[in-house]
């Protein structure tokens, strides 16, 4: 198993200390969890899985920031856990967090029904991926496949989170909020002065996952794009601190990167459409771009497929050709053309 990395410690343009402590998340993949002192009230960022050893990592990290750096870390310091959206790997820690430090949580609107009504988001979440599965053309075998596979139905769900505070403000003490959906409806990426603890939203290495908007709203490909320019027109960020992997040391160019990869997937589609010649359904088009994936990688990689297809559809690039078929049939799946 690979060791995590050393905690490490940043300094704002203002003064705040902010420390990056690794965490595994889900299986293999490791997370950062961020702790903002300086700022305002002492402020940890997201809260790692609660699965595994995701929460003892966050506690050997504060431990370590103590004795590295002389801060004073203990629990009962602690007043506020932030998340940055509604994601397992992010929030599902907050529970046995919340055992023993006595901190608020804050979430964006749009994502907290996921900590404070768990269950109910895994239901709705799972009812609309069957929705689109259907509509998608996806064979009835093969969604119950996809379906059983969903990231959002978790064997035991996490506890419910109580009084959780809505961030519908653009700055909480000296931490202004980005909203910045797409990834994730309420996902928000934070600015401490010159620092932007940027989440899910923007990886160095990996284009972050996508999903139709039709899934929920205020995902998709259309909000992420905006929410990628929306980071881009903030002045002067010397470094980006993400979710996982690795920092970023040039975040504008990061973005650039990640518009362009966008763009030249978005083209793809348009030209699968292309060459198919006819009435297609998304599940022919995530089929013509992934055809090796299995599994979970498989769902993630139809939703990726889907997000493309719907943002032409929303920008007028293809129409639904089978409008009389799809309001006879609520099972009948959409067939697009290039317009
Ligand atoms: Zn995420
Ligand atoms: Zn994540």
């Amino acid at each position: 198993m690979p060791r995590l990395s050393e905690v490490q410690q940043f300094l704002s343009s203002g003064g705040a200390r902010v420390y990056r402590i690794p965490c595994k998340v889900l299986g293999e993949l490791t997370g950062r969890v961020y702790l903002v002192l300086g700022a305002g009230e002492p402020t940890l960022v997201d809260a790692g899985s609660g699965q595994g050893e995701s929460t003892q990592n966050i506690l050997d990290g504060l431990d370590a920031v103590r004795r590295a750096f002389g801060e004073s870390t203990d629990a009962a310091h602690i007043k506020r856990i932030i998340v940055t959206h509604g994601h397992l790997d992010h929030y599902g820690g907050l529970g046995e967090l919340l055992a023993r430090m006595t901190a608020e949580v804050w979430i964006h609107p749009l994502d907290s029904r996921a900590i404070a009504a768990p269950e109910e988001s895994a239901a709705l979440a799972r009812h609309a991926a069957r929705q689109v599965l259907v509509q998608a053309g996806v064979p009835e075998e093969t969604g119950r496949e996809l379906l059983a596979h969903h990231w959002l139905a978790p064997r035991e769900p996490p506890a419910a989170i109580t009084n959780v505070k809505l961030l519908e403000t653009n700055a909480i003490d000296d931490i202004r909020v980005l909203h910045s959906p797409g990834h994730s409806p309420g996902h928000v990426c934070l600015l401490v002065d010159d620092l932007l603890l940027c989440g899910d939203h923007i990886l160095p290495r990996t284009i972050p996952q996508l999903w139709p908007e039709s899934l929920r709203p205020y995902k998709g490909l259309g909000h992420y794009l905006e929410s990628l320019d929306r980071v881009r027109a903030v002045p002067g960020i010397r470094l980006a601190l993400p979710g996982h992997e690795a920092i970023i040391e040039d975040v504008y160019r990061r973005i650039d990167e990640i518009r362009r990869s966008q763009t030249r997937r978005i083209q793809y589609v348009a030209d699968l459409m292309r060459r198919a010649n006819g009435p297609t359904t998304i599940w022919q088009i995530a089929r013509g771009l992934y055809q090796q994936t299995a599994g979970f990688f498989a769902l993630l990689a139809f939703m990726d497929a889907a997000s493309r297809v719907e943002y032409l559809h929303q920008r007028g690039a293809l129409r639904v050709a089978n409008l009389e078929q799809i309001e006879s049939d609520p099972r009948a799946a959409w067939q697009y053309v290039l317009d």
